[in-house]
């Protein structure tokens, strides 16, 4: 490839006729980065191979390519947030005309900070003016390894893997989101199963909304915790923390003084710009602030996000038992429903997806669809 490039990338790279776009990939990379370029083959499919426990972090993507390739492939619509997947006949991970195969700090970076932040504000109507982006990166820590960063960026944009969103994936013609995804209203199996408001299973659902006693009590224990954690620092910062999230018990609501963010942004650990005005008109430091934001950042996972999805999963559990029963018993208790698979602890099945290697030689074609 180097060869065909020439010393300086005047030349043409060679055709391949097949996998012609990791052949892309590979041209586009070697004329950036010259000779610092490695390509690495790398067997896939780990879930033919081993167990999950021995997987490295290159089987996990591996196995998180295929996900998607799987999800993508021979659908119609697909007018959810992976934009980035375009096929032309050449195949290239992109958003809004950025490459974004490399795996460097730097790109992951960039895809956060301003393709994904910009692109997901604009989505959840996000009003660029009320948000503290800067202090939002300090409390949820949008740095470390890729694998946090994933965590973060699922948990403050709703992609959990809730009712909503299996809804929504599944469909043939996503809608487009804004806001809420209300727009499931009328999908039964998109309603919530641990309330019967028959309200749709959302994050918003999950972490604000949701009348269920177990999520409530969860929520007014972050609540108190919060509010006693933010008058150590400062008064103003307490006060601004309840003019944007207000506590009726146990649900939480935009408060009085909330302007352009809402309670679910604020739990997402999206910092609203009041916050920041309050503390820095009491005179706070903001080395102190920054110790602050951090413990709050980590408050929304650890007392939040991570019980309630574990009562969440919970729930669900619970609901689908009897469902499993019947289906064992309909068949004879022999297989079972996936359901109820699922309760006994065993594997959800094979999971058929088309190679989605790094790079190198061979045959790698994705599954279909070309
Ligand atoms: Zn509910």
């Amino acid at each position: 490839m180097r060869a065909a490039l020439g010393e300086r990338d005047e030349g043409e790279p060679t055709v391949y006729r097949h996998s012609v776009d990791l052949w892309d990939e590979v041209a586009y990379w070697s004329r950036k980065w010259g000779d610092q370029l490695e390509v690495e083959w790398m067997r896939g499919h780990p879930e033919l191979r081993k167990e999950r426990d021995s997987w490295d972090m290159l089987d996990w993507m591996n196995h998180a390519a295929d996900r998607i390739a799987e999800a993508e492939y021979d659908e119609e619509g697909g007018v959810d947030a992976p934009e980035c997947f375009q096929n032309q006949g050449k195949w290239r991970l992109e958003w809004r005309e950025h490459r974004i195969t490399s795996m460097t700090m730097d790109a992951l970076d960039d895809i956060q900070l301003e393709s994904l932040a910009e692109g997901a504000a604009a989505e959840q109507r996000i009003q660029l003016s009320a948000w503290d982006l800067k202090s939002t990166i300090t409390a949820t820590g949008w740095t470390g390894s890729a694998r946090r960063r994933a965590w973060s960026a699922k948990l403050a944009w709703d992609r959990a893997w809730h009712r909503a969103n299996r809804m929504h994936w599944k469909a043939a013609n996503r809608k487009k989101r804004e806001g809420a995804m209300s727009f499931l209203a009328g999908e039964k199996e998109a309603w919530c199963r641990a309330c019967s408001a028959q309200e749709v299973e959302d994050a918003r659902h999950i972490m604000t909304r949701c009348g269920c006693e177990a999520y409530r009590t969860i929520r007014r224990r972050w609540y108190g915790k919060v509010v006693e954690k933010a008058k150590e620092l400062s008064v103003a910062l307490e006060a601004s923390f309840v003019a944007v999230v207000a506590n009726s018990d146990g649900v939480l609501q935009e408060g009085e003084g909330s302007s352009g963010l809402t309670a679910w942004d604020a739990v997402s650990g999206r910092i609203p710009i009041l916050w920041t005005a309050s503390v820095e008109k009491a005179g706070v430091k903001r080395e102190d602030y920054e110790k602050w934001l951090r413990w709050y950042g980590a408050s929304v996972k650890e007392y939040m996000w991570k019980p309630l999805w574990q009562m969440r999963q919970q729930k669900e559990k619970e609901q689908d038992a009897p469902l499993a029963a019947a289906a064992e018993v309909a068949q004879g208790g022999s297989r079972g429903s996936r359901a109820a698979r699922r309760l006994r602890g065993g594997s959800r099945g094979s999971y058929r997806g088309g190679a989605s290697r790094m790079s190198g030689s061979g045959s790698n074609r994705p599954r279909g669809g070309r």
